[in-house]
């Protein structure tokens, strides 16, 4: 693999105490091309811009994915990403969705780990930094004609982050117009345009005062799905509820690793169809615990309130919260603080 270094780092440059999360980045990347059947020249270079004809089908027709996961670093400077075959896996099941080649396995992971050792200065250690890591592939044909691409291109880019704990619980609203999946559709996949469309229904639930939308299915708007960019769960009484997996939802890393963590710790967890109806009378008689989305970039995210039917339905804060052991167990689990009893942690260094 070609390695280019970058002539002088941007670290310093960087408050690790104020970082807004996806405007830094570090100081390369990771870039592979496809084209005449194979992926290949595969290298990494200085972080910065790249020239493209403004032809290419990803910009039009948006042929594009992309995988979201995180590098921690532990007390001792060793690097550990969190179940990276996970995302390896899932970004190959969303491109033969979008009709996007196969990328081979060790390139994605000689890509990974090299450029996470040329840039390991920029992950922290201590909980609640890490360093954030996008790999995507789009569609860089010169080539106007609706019809996959004859060429790609793969980058994985990263950015430091540090999450501040709880970010504050989110007010949602129960969507009972827009979907952002349906049956036979892309949901499934981390398919680019996904995230395109979800911005304007999200612009008028935040006018009504909501942070995020709860995605219900698209046929009656009955059942629960997902919660703006991330799985949800809903605590009723004793008991984790979450929707099966199918067209509509994307197999989060973290939903996964929740349903195998509840498990283990005698949490009692349902992955079945949940619908509004259901969280409204639970709520009336006051066994309505907790609702939190899961995702890599929070790992948990709490909901304090939700919005069905231009009524607001407030959730207080229950004491020793299903949502604040499962984020203890995973974070201790990413950072190497105790024992990782379920092979989730990948060594780097
Ligand atoms: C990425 C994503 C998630 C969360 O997946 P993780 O692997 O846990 O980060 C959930 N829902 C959608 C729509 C997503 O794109």
């Amino acid at each position: 693999m070609e390695i280019i270094n970058s002539k002088k780092s941007k670290l310093k440059n960087v408050d690790f105490n104020n970082l807004s999360f996806g405007t830094f980045f570090s100081d390369h990347m990771f870039m592979c091309k496809y084209s005449d059947g194979s992926w290949k020249n595969p290298k990494i270079l200085p972080y910065g811009s790249i020239s493209l004809d403004p032809s290419i089908s990803s910009l039009h027709y948006g042929q594009a994915v992309f995988e979201g996961m995180k590098a921690y670093k532990d007390s001792k400077g060793k690097v550990w990403l969190f179940r990276p075959e996970e995302n390896f896996g899932r970004m190959n099941k969303s491109s033969l969705r979008l009709n996007i080649p196969e990328l081979p396995k060790d390139l994605f992971f000689k890509g990974l780990t090299n450029l996470l050792r040329i840039d390991s200065e920029w992950i922290n250690p201590g909980i609640g930094n890490s360093l954030y890591i996008r790999p995507f592939i789009f569609a860089s044909s010169p080539n106007l004609q609706a019809a996959p691409s004859k060429e790609y291109m793969f980058f994985i880019i990263c950015c430091p982050v540090k999450s501040y704990g709880y970010e504050g619980r989110v007010d949602v609203l129960i969507s009972e117009k827009y979907s952002r999946a349906a049956n036979g559709g892309v949901g499934y996949a981390k398919a680019a345009g996904n995230y395109a469309a979800q911005f304007y229904p999200t612009s008028l639930a935040e006018k009504e005062g909501c942070n995020q939308i709860i995605w219900t299915d698209a046929n009656n708007h009955e059942y629960l799905e997902e919660a703006g960019t991330m799985n949800v769960f809903f605590r009723i009484n004793d008991t984790l509820i979450t929707s099966p997996l199918n067209d509509r939802i994307l197999d989060g890393v973290t939903r996964k690793s929740i349903i195998q963590l509840a498990d283990s710790l005698k949490i009692k967890t349902e992955v079945r169809p949940i619908k509004v109806e259901e969280i409204i009378s639970s709520h009336k008689k006051g066994e309505l615990k907790e609702i939190f989305g899961a995702g890599t970039a929070v790992v948990i995210c709490p909901i304090s309130s939700f919005k069905f039917n231009d009524k607001k339905y407030e959730i207080s804060q229950v004491k020793n919260s299903f949502a604040d052991i499962l984020k203890e167990k995973i974070t201790s689990i990413q950072y190497n603080l105790i024992d990782d009893p379920f092979g989730w942690r990948f060594p780097v260094n």
